[in-house]
């Protein structure tokens, strides 16, 4: 049974201690190192496609969260505030898109400006149960990928279209394997805010946006501000979760009073999309260690190569080696502790994607030769293709260890 917990604890990814409490992970270096990777790609994505980063606070005043709706509809999964004095209470956020609306309002707004894209992976807390934590997948310290675009209503089919291009190009770099669409849509009772003819309005227009894109609707899986199309992925216990999610959102740009020029000089209310793309850096890396089984792309491998010199005298070759791989930004160990077959057989448990060995004769001819995870053996290259080899997997983000083709 694959089980993101185990592999996270063998591989040395994170880990749960209760000392720090519940659903509060620690990510050691290696499994950061895999994170940062794919944080390092998800900004860079997000840039290209227009989006601009900001950074905000993880917590703020009692009022900000009344103002934004999420102490009246969401208080329950919230932790409690915390009073510093009897007018000044802070909370700890459940969601950016406060910060973010107060970023749109920073200063007076042009109709030039849309659609605005606003970007931030950023922490916020949850106070789920005890009961139903584990490992990455359920956590009380969320860091999300996420993003919030102001536009105009006109512009929403458009970016809702830009935004699910994002999602499977996020999806194909990852290995990220959907398990399905969803329109998730109001259900019976009364934890909604906005009217009828806003949700109406708001549906139709994600409606439109999966054409072409099979789906199945979920009455009452919709935001308390408006509806939403979540793209599902099933772990490998078969649960399923929602790994990227597009929401349309009349009510907050009211409760912020957000507005913009027009063209005519007029004021307009923008519409505020939120989004994320992959998802919180936890629940991503729980799907992503199940469904690679530890064995991760090279591109967000925790080490790409380990160099294993055959005996000392090549130590200072290796050690020299890794040196240039750093240099052209590879992330690279030499183990040089206990036999060559042991060695080979750890650098197979820790699914190093790429293994170098050096021999007196590589070191003579300035050869390295590469194993593949999996076994795979190519024959002795100069040093300095070899590096080159790993570095243009790594740099196309490539799913395969080799060139294809
Ligand atoms: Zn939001």
């Amino acid at each position: 049974m694959i089980d993101h917990r185990r592999l996270g604890r063998e591989l040395d990814l994170f880990v749960s201690d209760p000392l720090a409490g519940a659903g509060l992970p620690i990510w050691l270096p290696a499994g950061a190192a895999a994170r940062h990777a794919v944080e390092e790609y998800v900004r860079e994505l997000e840039r290209r496609s227009g989006h601009q980063h900001v950074y905000s606070p993880p917590l703020g005043k009692r009022e900000l969260f009344e103002l934004s709706g999420h102490l009246g509809y969401f208080a329950d999964d919230m932790f409690p505030p915390m009073r510093l004095s009897a007018d000044d209470e802070f909370v700890l956020r459940p969601a950016l898109c406060p910060h973010h609306a107060l970023v749109f309002r920073a200063r007076g707004r042009s109709y030039r400006e849309l659609p605005l894209r606003i970007a931030e992976l950023g922490g916020m807390y949850r106070s789920e149960r005890s009961g139903v934590l584990g490992g990455l997948s359920r956590v009380r310290a969320i860091s999300l990928n996420d993003a919030h675009t102001f536009c105009a209503p006109e512009q929403v089919g458009a970016e809702v279209v830009e935004i699910l291009g994002l999602i499977r190009a996020a999806h194909a770099a990852l290995g990220v394997r959907p398990a399905g669409f969803r329109l998730s849509l109001r259900g019976p009772g009364e934890k909604y805010v906005g009217d009828d003819a806003q949700w109406a309005r708001a549906e139709a227009l994600l409606r439109e946006a999966l054409a072409g894109v099979e789906y199945v609707e979920a009455p009452g899986e919709a935001a308390f501000y408006g509806p939403k199309i979540d793209i599902q992925i099933v772990d490998a216990a078969g649960r399923e979760s929602t790994i990227s999610t597009i929401q349309v959102d009349f009510d907050k740009p009211e409760r912020f009073d957000l507005s913009y020029t027009d063209s005519d000089g007029g004021r307009r209310r923008p519409v505020m999309l939120h989004r994320s793309l992959v998802g919180s850096m936890e629940r991503l890396f729980a799907y992503l260690i199940e469904v690679h089984e530890g064995a991760f792309p090279a591109w967000y491998a925790p080490v790409q190569l380990v160099l294993l010199p055959v005996d000392d005298g090549q130590a200072d070759a290796a050690a020299d080696l890794a040196r240039r791989a750093t240099e052209v930004g590879l992330r690279v160990a030499v183990d040089v502790a206990g036999s060559l077959g042991a060695r080979v057989r750890d650098a197979a448990r820790r699914r190093v994607p790429y293994l170098g060995v050096l021999g007196a004769r590589e070191v003579a001819d300035g050869h390295l030769a590469l194993r593949l995870r999996g076994g795979h053996a190519l024959a002795p290259m100069p040093a300095d293709a070899a590096l080159a080899l790993i570095g243009g997997q790594v740099a196309a983000r490539a799913a395969d260890l080799l060139p294809q083709g």
